[in-house]
């Protein structure tokens, strides 16, 4: 099978690559946002910078994960509207020089949220289209297999009934059992009629 580009750029690859550029991005973020609530509190460099690394990383993981299987769909939009918040933080925006400035970052945070939340939307749903194509198949081929067993479950039953009517000196069949007792008798290969 030949896949061509535009099958590449919407395979669930590709998604999911956009996804965890995505997560990477979200972990920056918590990172920057921690790094500058712990300045005060973390005066050494070194261990602020790891602990709000680590703390980005480990909280957007998370945030990936409960997105991907989360039940209630509530919860992406919790996650949309905080990642907005979160950016909205992130870029000091009550500080902003004028409304222009203002207007551009409250845009940018809002327009990275909701392609954010759609894309791990679009995640989900191929993932689970996939996943579902692939059940598909198995039962198919689970379904072929039984077919199978059927089959030569006949075909030994087959043999078997034909051996109930074949003589098994001459290997000579016969219609009917009493047909086949009635030659065994007379049967020239049969050892007592020698
Ligand atoms: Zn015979």
């Amino acid at each position: 099978m030949k896949y061509t580009l535009e099958d590449k750029m919407t395979s669930l690859r590709a998604v999911s690559i956009a996804v965890l550029l995505y997560i990477f991005g979200y972990s920056l973020k918590i990172s920057v946002l921690l790094n500058g609530i712990l300045e005060t509190r973390i005066p050494n460099t070194v261990v602020r910078f790891v602990t709000s690394g680590v703390m980005g990383a480990a909280l957007s993981t998370a945030l990936l994960i409960v997105s991907v299987i989360e039940i209630k769909k509530y919860t992406s939009y919790i996650i949309a509207i905080m990642d907005a918040i979160m950016l909205l933080l992130v870029f000091n925006v009550f500080n902003s020089n004028g409304k222009s400035e203002l207007f551009t970052l409250v845009f940018i945070s809002l327009f990275t949220a909701f392609i954010g939340f759609n894309l791990i939307s679009v995640f989900v749903v191929k993932y689970q289209l996939i996943k579902s194509g692939k059940e598909q198949s198995i039962s198919q081929l689970e379904q072929i297999e039984s077919k199978q067993v059927l089959e030569l479950s006949k075909i030994e039953q087959e043999i078997a009934e034909k051996k109930q009517t074949t003589c098994e000196h001459c290997l000579q069949e016969y219609g009917t059992r009493q047909a086949l007792n009635a030659h065994k008798g007379r049967c020239i290969k049969n050892p007592k009629n020698l």
